[in-house]
């Protein structure tokens, strides 16, 4: 957010650099007093001025100065601009976790009966939030397929003003169609929100794809390394930083700047962990499709994934997630998960060490055994965030889950 350059030399036109060139460089504002090289951690809660006319004018223009940082902070700042730079988007403001970023956005947007129209593989919290939290607030929600754009159209009442979804789906990697949902909520004159948490712009643009909002938790792939939780909104000035702005300014849900700079660190990376990490998950991936235990897998680099080619149209890679069911059904994945050394057996993603989980009993557990079997997380599914470390070494540490 703040504009005022603190070095006098110029800086290159952002606009006209690829990715990886933009994840290191933009957004980054030197001291006069210093010229770091590295971005500098401003850990500091306020802000001085010269004189009380030059704090006057600070307060008369709190989007642009430094004042307070539960609304502007160095550090904050330079992650903003580079993330905002990264999704091709006008503003971006940083809060204190993913679901801050969501919560914040609807805040931002909703008022007592508003309707919004969601997907229904979002993450758990999402949905609660929607449904338990906004619901008390007098905000109704409709839950939709992701991928079938004409539910979405149907789902639509005079009251829309939001439609909110992430792609690829957490686990099973279903595609939605960001091109297709984004003219129908156009239609409908509804905010669209795209959670970007599983492609990171590394990946996927939603909003060069017709998307109004991008949505992070910046706390799984931005990280990346599994340290600090954080989360931001980009957009249209008109609403990240018209409308985002003050309602963070006076709620407060403000992303630190100590987890500002981690991300800084993080989005150095980015590009680089996400296509490695990518082309591991797809290799992972066409290996356990041979293994005879396995009934199917899901990953949308799979030539058998039912979105390939839309998956291939979205986005520069799969992704690092992918699930797969065992004809053993729950024994068969608990027995493959106990028998690994390298995988960490945790919920988490988003990480360079690569985690293993099963879904029906850790993160779809209070779903009930209906609507689970409904939305395809059966009892022998099991996820695989996918990091870094050697694919063959991974391959070896599965193998032995698929021994008589
Ligand atoms: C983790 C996650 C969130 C919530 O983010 P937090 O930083 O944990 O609050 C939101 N959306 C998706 C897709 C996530 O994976």
């Amino acid at each position: 957010m703040a504009s005022k350059s603190l070095s006098k030399r110029p800086s290159p036109d952002f606009s006209k650099l690829a990715l990886e060139s933009i994840a290191v460089r933009a957004g980054t504002k030197r001291s006069q007093e210093y010229q770091e090289h590295s971005e500098a951690l401003y850990l500091t809660s306020s802000f001085c001025f010269d004189s009380a006319e030059e704090a006057e004018k600070g307060f008369a223009n709190a989007e642009t100065g430094f004042i307070y940082s539960r609304f502007t902070n160095p550090t904050v700042s330079m992650f903003q601009d580079r993330l905002a730079a990264l999704e091709g988007g006008e503003a971006c403001i940083a809060t204190a976790s993913g679901m801050a970023a969501i919560m914040t956005t609807a805040m931002a947007h909703l008022k007592a009966g508003d309707h919004v129209v969601c997907s229904r593989s979002v993450f758990g919290a999402t949905i609660q939030l929607f449904t338990s939290i906004l619901g008390r607030f007098g905000i109704t929600t409709s839950y939709v397929d992701l991928s079938d754009s004409k539910a979405w159209q149907t789902a639509v009442q005079p009251n829309t003003r939001m439609f909110y979804l992430e792609t690829p789906s957490n686990p099973l990697t279903e595609i939605a169609d960001i091109k297709a949902i984004s003219k129908i909520a156009k239609k409908a004159n509804a905010l669209f929100v795209v959670d970007n948490c599983f492609c990171t712009p590394a990946l996927q643009r939603p909003l060069e794809l017709g998307a109004d909002v991008v949505i992070h938790s910046a706390t799984k792939y931005l990280d990346g390394q599994g340290r600090v939780l954080g989360g931001a909104i980009v957009g249209k000035k008109s609403f990240v930083t018209d409308k985002v702005f003050p309602f963070v300014r006076t709620a407060g849900p403000t992303l630190s700047a100590f987890n500002a700079w981690v991300f800084l660190k993080g989005l150095e990376t980015l590009d680089l962990r996400m296509k490695q990490q990518s082309s591991n998950a797809l290799a992972l991936a066409q290996w356990l499709e041979k293994q005879t235990g396995v009934e199917r897998v899901y990953h949308p680099g799979l030539k058998s994934h039912p979105q390939h080619a839309l998956a291939k149209r979205q986005q520069k890679a799969g992704g690092a997630i992918l699930s797969f069911t065992l004809k053993g059904g729950k024994k068969a994945a608990f027995k493959l998960i106990d028998q690994t050394r390298l995988c960490s057996i945790t919920a988490n993603l988003g990480d360079t060490r690569t985690t293993i989980t099963h879904p029906a009993s850790t993160t779809h557990c209070r779903v009930s055994p209906e609507a689970r079997k409904a939305a395809g997380i059966t009892d022998g599914l099991v996820r695989i965030a996918v990091g870094l470390e050697n694919v063959e070494d991974l391959i070896n540490d599965l193998r032995g889950g698929f021994k008589k």
